[in-house]
């Protein structure tokens, strides 16, 4: 006879500790058997060295170590199509109980649908949870019901909404003795998988109190590493959110706790409007005549646009999987403005690069940058890709970083001059507004 177990299933909350779903599926009765699903319908779609791959791989094969040391248990890893991957598990065990966290993708949401009916059939009840966020879809909304599309009253409902909320986490990390006594679950290698080991490392994050507290008067300038780093640890759940504002709470740190709030308003803006993923959240800003010039593309993809500072952004970039945010939102104004190139190709761009890449951040912030989307900078407002070197390096530590060559002759000549691309950009984007 199969043996009876519940499973919990892995997917973007790798830890043990607060994590909602893992706690309540240790608190039901049955032996918990924790898997995750390589699915090869995202895999194929990625670079054989991505550095996000390997740093998942890592992260679970330290979950394994962790739970055979010390709980004489493991970790089941599997790759494939998760419906294939759950018809065997059906095969293989009594299953009772699938617990998992949402996942508010678009392609997640309809791969659980697809799930849930799987299960179903089966008689398993399918269980997810509330992890990734402290507020989800339709909780933080106008009084009429609608979704906030401003981030400011948004943030303050948010607030407002905190204050009130029983706001607890949830020790999934003291009950792992109810995990399933079995040391020898399936494993992968990254090759079983068709990945190599990635020359990038994705950063630990540093939240101590020096960084918080300063975080206001250092975050802006790209050659201080003032920020977190949380990103790839939020994206992937090696952290908990819910300790994460906690900390911003207890260090009294607004400014730092409301970019924790941003990451939640594009949540919920995907949620509401899933059509954004790919279309403008104003439809007016589809009407643009961008233009699919290959070549200037790639210069500003391989940083050789002849302006210093976006061109040390997309160095970095491509060096290292990250980019500070004042510097992305120059290169990304620089794409859609002075190249007028679709917001569209820099953020595939982006999502292919960032270690950091999260679709509702990643899309909501190209079409703040491009004027489309929610709560945008007005069309008209362009960022001057050398008055920006004056506010935010002002002493060239950045540029100098990641452009050593900007002084020398073989450096490349402006690709656009500022002025007349300004222009074009105000024309083009007045025409297509203007419309009727
Ligand atoms: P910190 O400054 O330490 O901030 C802490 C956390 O707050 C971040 O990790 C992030 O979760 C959240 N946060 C901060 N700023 C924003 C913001 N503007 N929007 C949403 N969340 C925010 N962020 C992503 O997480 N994934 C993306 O794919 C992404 N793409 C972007 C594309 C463009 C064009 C721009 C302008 C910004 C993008 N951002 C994205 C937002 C921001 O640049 C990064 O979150 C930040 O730079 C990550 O560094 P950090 O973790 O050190 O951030």
């Amino acid at each position: 006879m199969s043996k009876a177990v519940n499973i919990f299933w892995f997917r973007r909350d790798l830890r043990l500790d607060d994590n909602i779903a893992l706690y309540k599926a240790l608190n039901d009765e049955l032996p918990v058997l924790p898997i995750f699903i390589f699915d090869s319908e995202i895999l194929h779609k990625l670079p054989k060295d991505d550095a996000r791959v390997t740093f998942i791989h890592n992260t679970l094969q330290n979950i394994r170590q962790i739970l055979r040391k010390k709980y004489n248990s493991s970790l089941a890893i599997y790759f494939g199509k998760p419906e294939t991957v759950y018809r065997k598990l059906i095969d293989d065990y009594a299953i009772k109980t699938v617990y998992t966290n949402h996942d508010y993708e678009p392609y997640a949401t309809e791969r659980d649908h697809r799930i849930k009916q799987l299960l179903e059939q089966h008689h398993i009840h399918f269980k997810s949870y509330k992890d990734q966020v402290v507020f989800e879809k339709n909780e933080i909304v106008k009084n009429d019901g609608n979704p906030y599309v401003v981030y400011t009253p948004y943030m303050r409902k948010w607030k407002e909404a905190f204050k009130t909320l029983d706001f607890e986490l949830f020790p999934s990390e003291n009950h792992l003795n109810k995990l399933i006594k079995d040391t020898l679950l399936p494993n992968l290698s990254l090759s079983d998988i068709g990945f190599e080991q990635s020359d990038q490392t994705i950063a630990t994050y540093k939240v101590n109190s020096s960084l918080i507290q300063n975080y206001e008067t250092t975050r802006n300038f790209p050659s201080k590493d003032a920020t977190s780093r949380l990103g790839p640890h939020l994206r992937f759940g090696t952290v908990s959110v819910r300790k994460m504002v906690k900390k911003a709470i207890s260090e009294t740190n607004e400014v730092f706790w409301q970019e924790l709030i941003w990451r939640e308003f594009f949540m919920q803006i995907l949620w509401h409007f899933p059509h954004t993923s790919k279309d403008s959240f104003k439809p007016k800003y589809d009407r643009i005549l961008w233009r699919t010039n290959e070549n200037d593309f790639k210069a500003w993809c391989e940083g050789k646009t002849g302006y210093p500072l976006v061109d040390a952004g997309m160095r970095q970039l491509n060096a290292t999987g990250f980019m500070h945010n004042r510097v992305r939102m120059l290169v990304a104004s620089f794409l859609c403005k002075h190249l007028l190139i679709d917001w569209r190709w820099g953020e595939a761009y982006f999502a292919e690069k960032l270690h950091d890449y999260e679709m509702a951040s990643n899309v909501g912030n190209w079409q703040w940058a491009s004027g489309s989307g929610v709560d945008a900078a007005p069309y008209f407002r362009i960022f001057n890709p050398t008055t920006q070197i004056q506010k935010f390096d002002k002493d060239l530590v950045y540029i100098k970083k990641w452009v050593p060559d900007f002084q020398e002759l073989t450096y490349p000549q402006p690709i656009v001059d500022h002025k007349a691309a300004r222009e074009r950009c105000l024309n083009v984007y007045k025409s297509a507004l203007n419309k009727v």
